[in-house]
């Protein structure tokens, strides 16, 4: 892992967060991504990449991948991902050391909850810390329902709005830290005051000068986050 010097500390007074996306960060490779491929409805590839070089928002675009895959191959979906998804190695170390160091830990997910929620069971995450979209599999086509949409001070039709989530927890109080991989993390990592970053969220912090480290496994993560809360006092 390529580190920049100096290290970032938590100040003293301000409560050390995570925000952590799933697609590509939690799991090894996008799940969308993934069923596209594996589904291969014509146009996804187009509309993928609508979505990365920003010609279609987020919630537009993941909107119309799913409408091209009938609801009735619901199973064969969710299937296909729960074999083919695999964790980040490290993951279940990264939620043990949130746990002893009291550091609040988000999921922060541009996906669904129908593969989402069943990849996280076997993982010790309260209910109230998943933040993701949902699926309505009552139509001829399945349908992306979005419970957490952008709020007035998000113009980014972001379908799940990271941002909107890490406004909660204002900068004054806490330092915010993103963990992610991609577009759906462009808008959040603007927010925050030190981003774990991969993929295209590197290429895009680099871009912006935004204060990251890169990663590839958790246990990355783990080493500089460990140093970074040294001293800090969650509330
Ligand atoms: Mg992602
Ligand atoms: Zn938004």
């Amino acid at each position: 892992m390529q580190q920049q010097q100096p290290r970032h500390r938590a100040p003293q007074d301000k409560q050390p967060i995570v925000f952590c996306d799933f697609d590509g960060t939690i799991t090894l490779s996008d799940n969308i991504v993934a069923i596209m491929k594996h589904f291969d409805p014509p146009g996804w590839n187009g509309i993928v990449q609508d979505i990365i070089s920003g010609a279609k928002s987020i919630r537009q675009g993941v909107g119309e991948l799913f409408a091209l895959l009938p609801s009735s191959r619901k199973q064969e979906v969710e299937d296909y991902v729960l074999q083919s998804a695999g964790i980040r190695p490290g993951f279940a170390d990264l939620l043990a050391l949130c746990k002893r160091k009291n550091i609040p830990f988000y999921v922060t997910s541009g996906g669904i909850d129908f593969f989402l929620r069943p990849l996280l069971a076997p993982y010790d995450i309260e209910e109230s810390h998943i933040y993701c979209n949902s699926a309505d599999f009552s139509k001829p086509h399945i349908e992306i329902v979005w419970p957490h949409p952008c709020d007035d001070e998000c113009r980014n039709d972001c379908g799940m709005c990271k941002t909107r989530v890490i406004r909660r927890f204002p900068k004054e109080r806490y330092y915010r830290m993103l963990i992610g991989d991609s577009v759906t993390d462009f808008e959040g990592a603007k927010l925050a005051d030190l981003v774990f970053a991969r993929s295209h969220l590197a290429t895009r912090c680099k871009e912006l000068g935004l204060p990251h480290y890169e990663y590839d496994t958790f246990f990355d993560v783990i080493e500089v986050l460990e140093e970074i809360i040294e001293g800090a006092t969650p509330t």
